[in-house]
């Protein structure tokens, strides 16, 4: 592959206080971000203006899929830049048609719609779901306590967690939430007006808690009944992010009676661009043709640059065979985090996760955490900055660990080495 970006220097600016001055006087403060001001980054390291290397386990919230300045999508980039950057969707172009599919093919028989972001790609589902039930005057969506399904006003209105509606109220009508992995708790909720049911398979912001086997074949089951509609919010967990293409292929993986199961509705994004904003769903078969023509849209979504990229992206994952290394890497990082569990209960509770989404829970009650009213899994997390590696919290008790697919071995130890000097000093 040849170098298309030199490498930058070592050390770029030594900065932050101006870097952070010009978002506290021009940016909304939507945010409350981290003391670190990002310069670049190589593979699975970021570097800080100052110079400081990270190794990147938080991976831009689960997006940077194939770590940083990866030469085959600096290559799509650029290659697709000098042909074609935006068409619209009033025209037809190779590789929106060639993405779609391949997302079927791995899948299964259906169609795909694209958007630029996880929450767009929802309200898409949100549209099918009200489209499908109409003409019954069916429009309710059951979604999860600890859900998390985006920031537009349907999708907090689906959010199962009062924090993202608090101050927004009155939310879009037509969602209610009920405990997760839960399924009587959905047959209870199931009105006259109810239409589908939205989950994630692995709640991302939730705490990293997956759906069983069981609750995703006992909805299937009752959707069909209840002629309700099934969709995943696989934003998160999607995208060879546990080592399948999607989570349920995963989760259901040699599950007797889940050879055929499908969705009706998938939404996806994040890793699905490695870190150029796409999102897309996937409708099955049976419900393709519910949106026709003039009935959504999007201005870019779809566009070739996004496309292409999303093309190069499976690429890299087929060629490499990502998709197992995810999972075998995957299993040895939790094999670690557990030993961790095990030597240092006082400070790590569990670990849990599927492939490269994974979750370290803390014990209760850190007395190193007493003195401060920031959440425990904020506290870890800083600490781990300090010693070297970049992670998010999900939750206020869990640390969520989103390494990118091309992690090597070396690196996955190191990883547990850095987390295990956290852990330690907080015994
Ligand atoms: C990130 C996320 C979203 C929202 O995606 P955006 O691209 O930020 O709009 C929706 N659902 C889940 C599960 C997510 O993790």
């Amino acid at each position: 592959m040849k170098d298309i970006v030199p490498p930058p220097p070592a050390i770029v600016r030594n900065d932050v206080a101006a870097i952070k001055g010009l978002f506290e006087k021009n940016v909304v403060p939507t945010y409350a971000r981290f003391e670190i001001a990002l310069s670049h980054g190589a593979g699975s390291y970021v570097w800080d203006v100052t110079g400081k290397r990270y190794l990147d386990f938080g991976g831009g919230i689960a997006v940077s899929s194939l770590g940083h300045a990866h030469p085959a999508i600096t290559e799509a980039l650029v290659e697709q830049s000098k042909k074609l950057v935006h068409t619209s969707n009033l025209y037809y172009h190779e590789s929106q048609g060639r993405l779609a599919e391949k997302l079927v093919k791995y899948i299964g028989p259906g169609k795909v719609f694209f958007s630029n972001s996880g929450g767009e790609a929802n309200e898409g589902l949100f549209k099918l779901a009200r489209k499908f039930g109409h003409d019954e005057g069916r429009f309710e969506i059951i979604t999860a306590l600890n859900s998390f399904h985006g920031r537009t006003l349907a999708c907090i209105s689906a959010t199962g967690q009062d924090k993202v509606k608090k101050g927004f109220e009155p939310m879009v009508p037509g969602f209610r939430h009920v405990p997760y992995n839960d399924l009587e708790a959905i047959k209870n909720a199931i009105s006259p007006a109810t239409v589908a049911v939205m989950i994630e398979c692995v709640q991302g912001e939730g705490g990293i808690t997956s759906a069983s086997p069981e609750y995703l074949l006992g909805l299937r089951k009752l959707c069909d009944e209840k002629k309700m509609l099934l969709l995943l919010d696989s934003v998160q967990d999607g995208h060879f992010r546990t080592g399948r293409c999607q989570a349920f292929q995963r989760i259901l993986e040699n599950v007797p009676g889940a050879e055929n199961f499908l969705p009706d509705g998938i939404s996806m994004a994040k890793s699905l661009g490695a870190g150029f904003p796409i999102g897309a769903f996937w409708v099955n078969d049976r419900h393709s043709a519910l949106l026709s023509a003039g009935s959504h849209g999007s201005t870019y979504g779809g566009g070739p640059l996004a496309c292409a990229v999303g093309l190069k992206v499976f690429e890299v994952i087929e060629r490499e065979n990502l998709a197992n290394h995810v999972r075998e890497t995957g299993e040895f990082i939790k094999g670690g985090l557990l030993k961790l569990a095990e030597k240092y209960p006082q400070v790590v509770k569990t670990a849990r996760g599927l492939g490269f989404i994974m979750g370290l829970e803390l014990a209760p009650g850190i007395p190193a955490f007493a003195g401060s009213d920031k959440p425990q899994a904020v506290q870890f997390v800083i600490r781990l900055h300090e010693a070297g590696m970049l992670s998010v919290p999900s939750g206020t008790q869990v640390v969520r660990l989103l390494p990118p697919y091309i992690l090597n071995q070396k690196e996955a130890e190191e990883a547990l080495q850095i987390i295990e000097s956290v852990v330690a000093k907080l015994v």
